[in-house]
């Protein structure tokens, strides 16, 4: 992994998510390397890693700590920022760069509302902070039921029985949390909601969208059936019935 340590001239950058204000991406590029990821647009912003394999480089911003708290201190009223949007804000880097915490500690002092999506189970050594912010939301990206699968889209990325294991604890630790299965890969339905269903305030879905990029990886693995609009879905209706059983009422969101 090619890590390397940048500046950065903001932090904050508007979103267009609904209910997030901004969104805060302590790393340019991403350890996880998800072989689907949305987010390879982002190495036209590197200077050294433009034709870099997506998954082998890490930029680190070293002072967005730093620029994060001047532009809180700079805002009339407190907002509701996102971790992270283009990157995992607790990829294996953050353990020693602690860029994601110093980012949640600013915005907890600053009494902002704060969204985290990730992947990693590193997301629990911040309990101590999370645990004390009034608003604050977990939302782990767990994509399929089946690791045989995680092990191919998300080679680089924690195990799917880890992730699960996360959730347990962030659930257990009174936080709000929320599961995005986003993309739906090649997926049981019936058993992931049983994994997550029972630990989860909000269940969010979406579609392979960058089908063209796995297309080869799906047919030799014999996923053809999982690249079609009617696999999206009747894959999300599943996950709707099984949250409506256990909940009564809607509060699935296909993003
Ligand atoms: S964790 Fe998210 S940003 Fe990172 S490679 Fe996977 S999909 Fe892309």
């Amino acid at each position: 992994m090619d890590i390397t340590e940048i500046t950065s001239k903001t932090a904050l950058v508007r979103s267009r998510i609904p209910g997030v204000d901004y969104v805060i991406n302590p790393f340019l590029g991403c350890a996880h390397g998800c072989l689907y990821c949305y987010a390879v647009f982002m190495r036209k912003y590197s200077r050294r890693h433009r034709a870099a394999a997506w998954g082998s480089f890490v930029e680190v911003k070293v002072n967005i700590v730093e620029v994060l708290r001047a532009e809180l201190r700079r805002k009339r009223k407190p907002g509701r920022a996102m971790l992270a949007s283009v990157c995992d804000p607790y990829q294996p880097v953050e353990k020693s760069y602690r860029l994601t915490r110093g980012c949640l500690e600013a915005l907890l002092e600053f009494g902002w509302g704060i969204d985290i999506l990730t992947r990693s189970p590193l997301v629990v050594r911040d309990l101590d902070i999370l645990r004390a912010a009034p608003d604050v939301t977990v939302g782990f990206s767990i994509t399929t039921d089946d690791d045989r699968v995680r092990r191919v889209l998300e080679p680089q990325a924690p195990p799917i029985a880890a992730r699960l294991r996360a959730l347990k604890q962030v659930y257990e630790a009174g936080i709000h949390t929320w599961v995005f299965v986003a993309p739906m890969l090649p997926l049981n339905p019936d058993r992931l909601y049983a994994a997550i269903g029972p630990y989860i305030h909000h269940l969010m879905v979406d579609p392979l969208n960058y089908r063209q990029q796995v297309r080869d990886i799906y047919r030799r693995h014999g996923w053809d059936y999982a690249l079609t609009d009617a696999y999206a879905v009747q894959t999300g209706a599943a996950l709707l019935r099984k949250w409506q059983d256990r909940h009564g009422q809607t509060s699935l969101t296909l993003a």
